[in-house]
């Protein structure tokens, strides 16, 4: 079981010094916030926390600056913005190992937030050490420990991980309700449960497609990968996206949903292109019909109509990966009839991924629409492939 933050008394919040990781890894173009869903994500841990007198310490990343101070990943944006959302003053400390000043100095109801986390190269080092070394630090910024970055829970980081065994610890309400939707997701699925999986590579997939295998009643396949499909069944496929190292593996999966009755749904029509490009003129083919010289770019009319059909006769479904290119309008038709189907699901309907929970806000959704939208993909999949997130782990009861 979860340690959560409901599991400890709220008079206990009063006046304590708490350390806090959050996900702010949001989207930045020329410094400005393009989406701050990971931000909004945040605040009802933090609200909660400053409402009940915490003194609040925030560690948390962006992007994959290597241990080095690199500007352009700094998050003194990020505390702009989230003082906005929160209307309180936000401290924001330059130098994390020098921010015990700061911390000190924090009242009850008060934020500090600490710069990128991974400018230290202990954060994300494999060496214990190194990791214990800033987490021995950090775990001085607070008497207890509330681990709210879904994002990164699949990482054995100093912030992450290492922390959490020095100092009592809690999930916050982000986590813990990302921890419930896939409990949901892998243990018990009300049935039938289907799962659609797209995006632009087969082999990020791949361990999550065998995983899932053993659990679902029926698998949609749209997006890049439908090509690597496509291929190991024999079918020209153009000058279409395929890894064809991944060939055997694919031909496997296909063998083993057969052996265990599982529906493999491959799309009957795409829409090529002659090439990547937002200006590309889009033509609906057959499947076995892919010109030489085009590409997929989407799953076609007849496709996304049929695994609409199939999803909304879903009890559960999980769908992760654009059906096609969403970002030019003319191969958006897949994932944006997908999409609407998952609407009309009655049951269970979760979107995990970066793109694709940028996909179903770009194409006009909004996120109440859904039933849960994950903020984490790297960690949602992990959790689907089967793997113990050591973030999780660390937080279970002794
Ligand atoms: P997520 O972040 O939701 O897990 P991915 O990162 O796996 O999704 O994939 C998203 C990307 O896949 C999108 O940018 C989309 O353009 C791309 N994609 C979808 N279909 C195709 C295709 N047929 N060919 C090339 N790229 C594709
Ligand atoms: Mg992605």
């Amino acid at each position: 079981m979860l340690n959560t933050l409901t599991d400890l008394e709220v008079s206990k919040l009063s006046g304590t010094s708490v350390l806090l990781r959050c996900d702010l890894n949001v989207p930045l173009k020329e410094g400005v916030i393009t989406d701050d869903g990971r931000i909004q994500a945040s605040l009802p841990t933090i609200k909660y926390l400053l409402e009940h007198g915490a003194k609040v310490t925030i560690m948390a990343h962006l992007g994959r600056p290597k241990g080095e101070r690199k500007p352009e990943l700094s998050l003194a944006p990020i505390a702009v913005r989230l003082s906005e959302l929160l209307g309180v003053n936000v401290v924001f400390s330059s130098s994390i190992t020098d921010a015990k000043a700061h911390q000190s100095e924090l009242k009850p109801g008060e934020v500090l937030l600490l710069e990128n986390i991974r400018y230290e190269a202990d954060e994300t080092s494999k060496e214990e050490s190194e990791r214990q070394r800033l987490a021995k630090i950090l775990a001085t910024y607070g008497e207890i420990f509330v681990s709210d970055g879904f994002g990164a829970v699949h990482r054995k980081h100093a912030s992450v991980y290492d922390v959490a065994i020095l100092l009592p610890s809690y999930a916050g309400f982000l986590v813990a309700a990302e921890v419930k939707v896939l409990k949901q997701l892998t243990e018990n699925p009300n049935r039938p449960y289907g799962v659609a999986l797209g995006g632009a590579k087969v082999s990020d997939k791949l361990a999550v497609i065998e995983n899932l295998i053993e659990k679902v009643d029926e698998l949609f396949i749209g997006g890049g990968m439908v090509f690597t499909f496509l291929k190991a069944q024999g079918n020209e496929i153009g000058k279409s996206l395929v890894e064809n190292d991944q060939l055997e593996v694919v031909s496997k999966l296909i063998a083993r949903a057969k052996e265990k009755g599982v529906k493999l749904h491959l799309p009957t029509d795409i829409v090529v292109g002659p090439e990547f490009s937002p200006n590309a003129a889009a033509t609906v083919v057959p499947v076995d019909q892919i010109p030489a010289n085009q590409l997929g770019l989407d799953i076609g009319p007849d496709t996304a109509t049929q695994y609409a059909t199939g999803i909304k006769q879903c009890a559960t479904v999980f769908w992760n990966g654009p059906m096609g290119v969403f970002e030019f309008p003319q191969f958006a038709n897949g994932t944006k009839v997908l999409a609407k189907a998952l609407t009309e699901v009655k049951g269970l309907n979760v979107v995990g991924g970066g793109d694709s929970a940028a996909a179903v806000r770009t194409l006009g959704f909004s996120d109440s629409e859904f039933g849960y939208i994950s903020t984490g993909g790297g960690a949602s999949l992990e959790y689907l492939e089967g793997k113990e997130l050591p973030g999780i782990k660390v937080l279970e009861h002794k």
